[in-house]
């Protein structure tokens, strides 16, 4: 099969530390931290997401969500290696079903980007995978409970797997008949937008389950004009689209940056959905604001935007029946 152009994108991704510090001319001193970090999570950076970054300046935004740093090596007393207890609820065939009606399913391991931060850094994706068997046990767990509704496409990055391998899966998903509704939860069309091409339009919208989108953008500097462009498309073909950010220290812990993301992912047509305070996975205790800080930002943020533009303020607590709002104890 012919190689899509947001495959080539993805493949000449920046994956070694030295290459990354030189494209950004940043302090070599970050090197060697940098590549021991990287041992423990590698690092991947696509040209659509370094771009972005601002040369020179180590403390930018956009950056600090890639960068392998020394901190990530460090062990922090509640800082586990699976924080939201996904071991536990993982099927055979790589579905995570916690909550009622919707079931996720992991469907790659693979993402387009690296994320420090991120909860499945330590996550045994090469078991758990749901492509890996053809869709098989997973298609049969989702047919065997008529209470789902909905099925979650996660990673991994379920975008960063090939048009043909998402076409199986739906043709399998569509013949069960309690489903009603398809959600993909991915990065892709932010990091690498590229990947909003045509057969990607054809392929969420060529079966009878409802397209709804779920980004992950956690700086208005993500959202440039392609991204815009990428968003408007999806749009037309008729996804419902929806963001999730993960509240990060050093990227968007204040309220003028977290204001500008709402306001320019409204401006691009996707709607303000969580606002995740940090899983608190090993290896990114720096990146971690703690709940009464999160809870002052969030009545700032109320105060000072219209209601629709708030994302709900969530943690994921091993064992709930939902992602848990976090709220301002009562007075
Ligand atoms: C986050 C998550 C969902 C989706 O939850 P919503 O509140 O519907 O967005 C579903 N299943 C699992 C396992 C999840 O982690
Ligand atoms: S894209 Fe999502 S799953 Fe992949 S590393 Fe980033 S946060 Fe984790």
């Amino acid at each position: 099969m012919a190689t899509a152009d947001w495959q080539r994108e993805w493949q000449a991704s920046i994956t070694d530390p030295a290459a990354l510090i030189r494209a950004l001319d940043l302090d070599p001193g970050w090197l060697t931290a940098a590549r021991e970090a990287a041992e423990l999570f590698p690092l991947r950076v696509p040209a659509a997401f370094l771009k972005r970054i601002r040369r020179g300046d180590p403390n930018d935004p956009l950056l600090r969500q890639v960068l392998p740093l020394g901190a990530e090596t460090e062990q922090t007393p509640g800082f586990v290696t699976d924080p939201v207890g996904d071991g536990q609820s993982l099927h055979p065939g790589g579905v995570i079903h916690k909550y009622h009606g919707r079931a996720l399913l992991i469907a790659t391991g693979a993402c387009a980007i690296n994320c420090r931060y991120c909860f499945r850094r330590h996550f045994p994706y090469a078991e758990a995978n749901a492509s890996t068997a053809q869709w098989q046990p997973a298609l049969d767990y989702l047919r065997a409970d008529s209470s789902i509704e909905e099925v979650i496409l996660s990673g991994g990055d379920p975008l960063s797997l090939s048009d043909r391998r998402l076409a199986q899966l739906t043709e399998g998903l569509s013949v069960i008949p309690h489903l009603k509704r398809l959600r993909v939860h991915s990065r892709l069309p932010v990091v690498l937008p590229s990947r909003v091409d045509t057969a990607l339009l054809e392929w969420l919208t060529g079966h009878r389950l409802q397209p709804v989108m779920v980004i992950h953008a956690n700086h208005p500097n993500e959202l440039d004009a392609e991204v815009a462009e990428a968003m408007r498309r999806l749009a037309g073909a008729g996804v419902r689209l929806f963001n999730q950010t993960v509240l990060l220290r050093g990227v968007n812990d204040s309220v003028k940056t977290l204001k500008a993301l709402n306001e320019r992912l409204f401006e691009i047509g996707v709607q303000p959905y969580y606002l995740h305070l940090l899983d608190r996975v090993q290896g990114a205790a720096h990146f971690d604001v703690e709940e009464p800080e999160a809870v002052e930002l969030m009545q700032r943020l109320a105060s000072s935007q219209p209601g629709y533009l708030l994302p709900r303020l969530v943690r994921e607590i091993a064992g709930e029946p939902y992602k848990v709002p976090v709220e301002a104890a009562a007075k």
